[in-house]
């Protein structure tokens, strides 16, 4: 037998309206500190349900709407601050991963008055961080089911993982209805990053029976997905085209991605994408999905029959589909490429799929064929 262990504590609310039909969820906290984006927590109608509720609770609530994507450290620290200083006693994530994360930083520096920046990845930590709510707007990072909070270092172009056993968010809302507002592209990157998610999590050496579950049952939600998202391309009015059938498989699929890799993390098509959003400006799932069909060749001799059959269609299709929604053409130089592992060599992501990278020239060489002049 298979030994394995899991935990996630996360309590998952799915559901057309689910935020307004769990008001009790709200219940008791008096001071609620919401975290958001620019502009989604609005257009998507999910900030307006918060605010319905914390009328009908009479809670007080204070909008930090500064994060922006890959968020940066100096945000959240300075979100902290805010919360702190606010009196928070509820953290409310509403957005892409971007806010998701950034909600589980500010949640650890608001109950830590004393801490530097920098302190967030050195624990023990003095308290334990606020209760975070969770509410995604696009179906792609699963944030809403791991503790993992990516914050960008100021000033460096990287990226580093806040991950602690104690910042799992306690409840998820996921409402498919939040992502009708999402421009096409945001849904295929989004997309993208969620299957990218599962491929990586089920080839994973810290793949699990219980992990693999997960990491292909998101294959088969968002897999045959992505096909329809092609075909809805050229069409007008594309937002409304994605209907709400399809937008359920893209929450629950984005939402099986993040149960995965809570067990197993992710692999080199997360970090060697780092660069290619960070320095180029590519959004996330499409940055990864830049490497994925790399990750499949290299691992084709461990896809087992049972994620083929999730799939539904041979590999090399799967990967041609890959191909055309991640739309990537920009190549890039040796010495650019050089400089590109550099930056993302310590990532311990490298060592996490069965083929392991392990030394600067495997990376430069998959840069190279993925993305190399
Ligand atoms: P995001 O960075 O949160 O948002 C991307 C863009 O989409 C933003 O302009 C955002 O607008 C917009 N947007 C989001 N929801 C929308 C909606 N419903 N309607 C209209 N616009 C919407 O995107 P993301 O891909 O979900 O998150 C990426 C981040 O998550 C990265 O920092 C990545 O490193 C991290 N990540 C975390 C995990 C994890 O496990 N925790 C996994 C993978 C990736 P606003 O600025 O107005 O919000
Ligand atoms: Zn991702």
């Amino acid at each position: 037998m298979v030994d394995f262990k899991s935990f996630m504590p996360v309590e998952i609310i799915f559901g057309r309206d689910c935020v307004l039909n769990n008001k009790d969820k709200f219940k008791g906290y008096r001071k609620i500190f919401i975290v958001t984006g620019k502009s989604s927590a609005k257009s998507s109608g999910a900030l307006n349900d918060i605010q319905n509720i914390v009328n009908d609770t009479k809670a007080e609530f204070y909008i930090f709407d500064k994060v922006q994507e890959n968020p940066l450290l100096s945000v959240c620290y300075e979100g902290g601050k805010a919360a702190y200083d606010f009196g928070a006693d509820l953290i409310v994530g509403i957005g892409g991963g971007s806010p998701l994360d950034a909600s589980k930083a500010i949640a650890m520096f608001a109950a830590n008055p004393d801490m530097n920046p920098d302190d967030l990845f050195n624990p023990p930590y003095k308290n334990q961080p606020l209760p975070i709510f969770a509410i995604p707007t696009t179906s792609g990072t699963g944030s809403e089911a791991n503790p993992y909070s990516i914050l960008t270092l100021d000033g460096q172009d990287v990226k580093k993982t806040f991950n602690y056993i104690k910042s799992y968010p306690q409840t998820a809302f996921l409402d498919p209805k939040y992502t009708f507002s999402m421009p096409y592209n945001v849904t295929v990157s989004t997309a993208l990053d969620a299957l990218c998610h599962c491929i990586e999590s089920y080839l994973s050496v810290k793949s699990t029976p219980f992990s693999a579950i997960y990491a292909n049952s998101g294959i088969k939600y968002i897999y045959h997905n992505l096909e329809k998202l092609i075909d809805l391309k050229d069409k007008s009015a594309i937002e409304s085209k994605i209907d709400y059938n399809i937008r359920e498989e893209l929450m629950i699929g984005s939402l099986c991605g993040g149960v995965a890799i809570n067990t197993t993390g992710t692999c080199f098509p997360h970090p060697l994408g780092y660069n290619l959003t960070l320095i180029n400006g590519l959004p996330h799932g499409k940055a990864c999905a830049v490497f994925i069909g790399e990750f499949l060749d290299m691992h084709e001799n461990f896809i087992s029959d049972e994620m083929r059959d999730a799939f539904k269609i041979p590999i090399a299709k799967v990967k041609e589909t890959i191909k055309i929604l991640t739309d990537y053409h920009e190549k890039f130089d040796d010495e650019t490429l050089k400089f590109y592992v550099s930056k993302v060599k310590t990532a311990k992501n490298f060592t996490n799929s069965f083929k392991k990278v392990l030394t600067d020239e495997e990376m430069f060489t998959i840069y190279k064929k993925c993305a190399g002049k």
